[in-house]
């Protein structure tokens, strides 16, 4: 299928995966002072998060997983609304396969609970996303149709000992579908000699389409570190780790 023509597809199959998923629940509560303009799909590498928090995890997955549907510019909107897990027991076998805490595998409810209370919160404010089914169960389904792993696997972007160019990975995406993503890296650590690619964002409008993650003369966050070490990427070589066993 063309990119273009994919696109077209990739948008109205997102709209109709966020309308099917999750059943709403009352209107939230929010603050006039939680602005935002943009949703972040944020797919994270678990080989990178493992080498990011120092921990020898054990079995990481070896596909992309999610990190977050995080609003830009708002974080914390609603202290009073707990995250309840009996809400979202019916995703439970998706959520453990595609959101996994890839930190602490035994519980990923803190990590769920945490996303919640940071990010879903404010996400919350909109509709399609206003309870905590919608919005675990609408990121799950962006998830699924942004098919970040089978794109990666078409374009030939896999894990490999060899660098690759990070405006090669860019390019890549931004031609699959029609906006640019945000790449995000480990900068080299002691005796290393790159960056390790960690994180790709795919960014949506408040209607839910997809966008550039950054539009021109809009301000950057070039630099904003998301985690402890993540960094945008530069341009240049970059590492994209195999998982443990496949790297002997
Ligand atoms: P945020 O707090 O904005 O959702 O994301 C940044 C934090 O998430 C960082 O502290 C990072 O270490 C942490 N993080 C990233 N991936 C995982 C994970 O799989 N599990 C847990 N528990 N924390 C994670």
């Amino acid at each position: 299928m063309k990119p273009a023509a994919a696109h077209g597809l990739l948008l109205s199959s997102l709209c109709l995966a966020l309308c099917c998923r999750g059943g709403a629940r009352g209107s939230p509560t929010s603050s006039d002072n939680h602005e935002w303009k943009k949703l972040i799909m944020v797919h994270h590498w678990p080989v990178t998060v493992c080498k990011e928090v120092e921990k020898d995890c054990r079995d990481p997955p070896d596909y992309w997983t999610i990190h977050g549907l995080w609003p830009d510019r708002a974080e914390e909107c609603n202290g009073s609304w707990p995250f309840n897990f009996e809400e979202i027991k019916d995703l439970l076998p998706e959520m453990k396969m595609y959101w996994p805490d890839v930190i602490h595998p035994l519980n990923h409810s803190h990590f769920w609970k945490h996303e919640w209370e940071k990010h879903g919160t404010c996400a919350a404010q909109l509709d399609a996303l206003n309870s905590q089914k919608k919005y675990f169960g609408g990121s799950l389904g962006l998830y699924e149709k942004l098919e970040l792993n089978s794109i990666l696997q078409k374009l030939g972007i896999k894990p490999s000992i060899n660098y690759y160019q990070i405006s090669d990975i860019k390019d890549a995406l931004a031609s699959m579908y029609g906006v640019v993503p945000k790449v995000q890296c480990l900068p080299p650590k002691q005796g290393e000699e790159v960056q390790t690619i960690g994180q790709i964002e795919l960014c949506f409008t408040k209607d839910l389409r997809l966008r550039n993650c950054t539009e021109p003369g809009e301000l950057g966050e070039s630099g904003r570190a998301w985690g402890p070490g993540l960094e945008v990427c530069e341009d240049g070589p970059a590492f994209y780790p195999p998982p443990p066993q496949s790297a002997r």
